[in-house]
């Protein structure tokens, strides 16, 4: 089933998206975001109220009134690490493939929803760049996650665009305050559960005013889900909620030469199948 949190004539709710992705039925008895379902997702049965054509309602971020960790894993399309490395962003580079996974996290409070509008925050920075990325959301909590155990600690599927100051993120030496921005996470359009989704086989696109940017699909990435959840896991406990980006592929901004940054008036626009799409405005 889908979820997602939206509002409507000034009231916020929880509702279940259509298989097509084009009506909403709001839940009744929800408050909260769609986390509050993680503990008892409803049944078709529980779902009540009329279904709504989406275009009535605006879709909102998912995670956004009760957040817990957006853990981010970077460089995890072959493709994209050697982009990377070769861009001159990234500090201490020294070779494109790492052994183990490279994790940050970005705050709660750059979460925003789809069609809402992110801030380039010119004043600070002009190197902004998108990164299209599958997310999970963790159900059942725990620590030192096994990979034979780590699907059944998935509740679901959604999209983030991991947005990126590029120089932030190298004259700093670390990634969180390039990541961190207000307005940089944008996510949604829904929450997709675990049990409608093959992650491992996942088309995965993202375009900027319509022009096709990154094309790839989740088999190739180079640290699979269960090898994320395990390593993440290691003495660190998983709550429900917390959100795991899986990485982005190659085609984002500094892949280009020179670099494609984002400027205001920008439309990036990120598709994963089965996921929905979620479109966002810059300035
Ligand atoms: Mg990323």
């Amino acid at each position: 089933m889908k979820f997602a949190r939206f509002s409507k004539g000034g009231q916020v709710g929880i509702g279940q998206i259509d298989e097509e992705g084009n009506r909403i039925r709001p839940l009744s008895g929800v408050t909260g975001d769609v986390g509050a379902l993680i503990s008892s997702t409803p049944t078709t049965s529980a779902a009540h109220g009329e279904w709504l054509p989406i275009d009535e309602i605006k879709l909102l971020a998912p995670f956004a009134e009760t957040p817990r960790n957006i853990i981010c894993v970077g460089k995890n399309y072959r493709e994209h690490a050697r982009e990377f490395a070769r861009s001159g962003f990234e500090a201490g580079a020294t070779t494109d493939v790492d052994s183990f996974p490279a994790v940050f996290t970005k705050p709660s409070t750059c979460i925003v929803g789809p069609g809402d509008r992110v801030n380039l925050h010119s004043g600070l920075t002009q190197s902004v760049d998108y990164e299209a990325e599958l997310a999970l959301v963790i159900g059942k909590p725990g620590a030192n996650i096994s990979k034979a155990d780590a699907y059944n600690h998935i509740w679901g599927y959604t999209i983030v665009n991991d947005v990126t100051a590029r120089d932030r993120q190298r004259n700093h030496k670390q990634w969180f305050l390039g990541k961190a921005l207000d307005t940089f996470c944008p996510m949604g359009p829904w929450v997709t559960t675990a049990d409608e989704v093959d992650p491992e086989n996942l088309e995965i696109k993202c375009w900027v005013n319509g022009e096709l940017r990154q094309s790839a699909n989740t088999r190739d990435l180079i640290f699979n889900i269960p090898t994320l959840i395990e390593s993440i896991s290691s003495g660190m406990s998983l709550l429900p909620g917390d959100i795991i980006a899986t990485g982005t592929p190659s085609g984002v901004g500094i892949g280009f030469n020179p670099p494609k940054f984002l400027r205001p008036g920008d439309e990036v626009r990120v598709w994963i199948a089965g996921l929905g799409t979620l479109s966002n405005q810059f300035a």
